[in-house]
């Protein structure tokens, strides 16, 4: 079947090795055996139980860096290891031959960034960042309404992800390998959100929490500021037992919002004001028109269909990429644009105080 759909489209299956075969990389590999785009050649870890774990699964477990890299049949590498590894592993991996994704975050700094870009043009191999969050159901629905303007112009969205366990207490807990939780969840997010809002980013306001661990943030309020004054909110909670929408939209002809992702988004668009006729109802202490509920003489409520997405659809498109068929769906001028919005929000929650940018 994978190879049928291959032939098809006139293609190659790229050989792919997963360096990191943890939580993320383990993922990687479940994927690649099901992909139709690329081949598992093997994993490395630096952890010889999660090597020996892969062998005891069928799965090629290379002995050293060095012999993946040197393996003129892979093609490309994924990295998934620690965040603060990411920009070290990329560079040696481009400068030995290789087309690279790295994990999100794709390091930790604008300047690491840098770095890896001069390696990849050196290089000539294509260097990428997993954002697969671009094809979760509920931002593409989000991106629906956008694009359709169903609700008129899009003013502002708030996206938020919350959770009640506190930040996991593995190496995400330690600053030193780039633990927290906007380099975690936090890069979805943004990422996120800079595709709803292309515009540029003239003012950015964050502040992190520390419940459960002062060293890193286990959850931050990030706010955006766009040219024109449109808005986005970026909430990631790791101590919520009650949670918030994951998106609240508005616009200028209605609302919209998804409670949760497993849920469809629901809208609200207006069709009339009829401001004269608003009954007037009841609160504990008085009256109110302004806060009246709407009814479906003035509103038409609706729920969209939860769109369609193919995860797989990243590795399809990087493999193209490599072809040259297709440009790279996550660019380095998206990649460094999440990255600076990341350094504007340290630099904010730093000075406790928003800061003035043009990202
Ligand atoms: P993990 O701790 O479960 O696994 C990391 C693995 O990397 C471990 O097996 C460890 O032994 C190995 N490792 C560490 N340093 C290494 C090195 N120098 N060379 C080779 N192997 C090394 O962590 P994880 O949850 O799998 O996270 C890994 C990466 O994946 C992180 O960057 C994380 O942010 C990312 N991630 C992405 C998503 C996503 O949805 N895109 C989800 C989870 C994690």
């Amino acid at each position: 079947m994978r190879l049928q759909r291959l032939k098809e489209r006139n293609e190659t299956m790229k050989n792919l090795a997963v360096i990191g075969y943890g939580g993320m990389g383990g993922w990687h590999v479940q994927h690649a055996q099901k992909s139709d785009a690329v081949h598992l050649a093997g994993i490395w870890d630096i952890d010889a139980v999660r090597r020996e774990l892969a062998q005891s699964h069928g799965i090629r477990a290379y002995s050293s860096l060095q012999e993946v890299l040197g393996d003129p049949q892979v093609d490309l590498v994924t990295i998934a290891v620690p965040n603060d590894v990411h920009r070290e592993l990329a560079v040696t991996a481009l400068q030995a031959g290789k087309n690279v994704i790295s994990e999100k975050p794709v390091t930790l700094s604008c300047d690491d960034l840098s770095a890896m870009f001069a390696a990849s043009d050196e290089a000539g191999k294509l260097f990428t960042v997993h954002q697969n969050r671009r094809w979760d159901v509920d931002y593409l629905a989000m991106q629906q309404i956008c694009n359709s303007g169903e609700l008129g112009e899009v003013f502002r969205i708030e996206s938020r992800i919350h959770g009640s366990r506190g930040i996991p207490s593995d190496w995400r807990r330690e600053k030193e390998h780039g633990g927290g939780m906007l380099y975690d969840w936090g890069v979805h997010l943004i990422d996120q959100m800079l595709l709803l809002f292309p515009d540029e980013i003239t003012r950015v306001s964050c502040e992190f929490t520390h419940i459960t661990e002062p060293a890193v943030d286990d959850g931050f309020r990030l706010e955006l500021t766009f040219a024109g004054g449109k808005t986005g909110y970026v909430e990631v909670g790791t101590y919520n037992f009650l949670d918030l929408p994951r998106f609240y939209l508005q616009a200028k002809k209605g609302s919209a919002r998804i409670r949760d992702w497993r849920e469809p988004c629901e809208a609200v668009r207006c069709k009339h004001w009829k401001e004269s006729d608003v009954l007037p109802v009841q609160t504990a202490a008085g009256l109110t028109k302004t806060m009246a509920p709407r009814d479906s003489v003035t509103v038409d409520c609706y729920e969209l269909p939860i769109p369609h997405s193919d995860v797989h659809d990243f590795y399809r498109n990087f493999c193209r990429a490599i072809d040259g068929k297709e440009q790279q769906i996550v660019t380095h001028g998206q990649m460094m644009r999440v990255m600076r919005v990341i350094e504007a929000a340290f630099a904010s929650d730093a000075a406790g105080q928003a800061i003035a940018v043009s990202i």
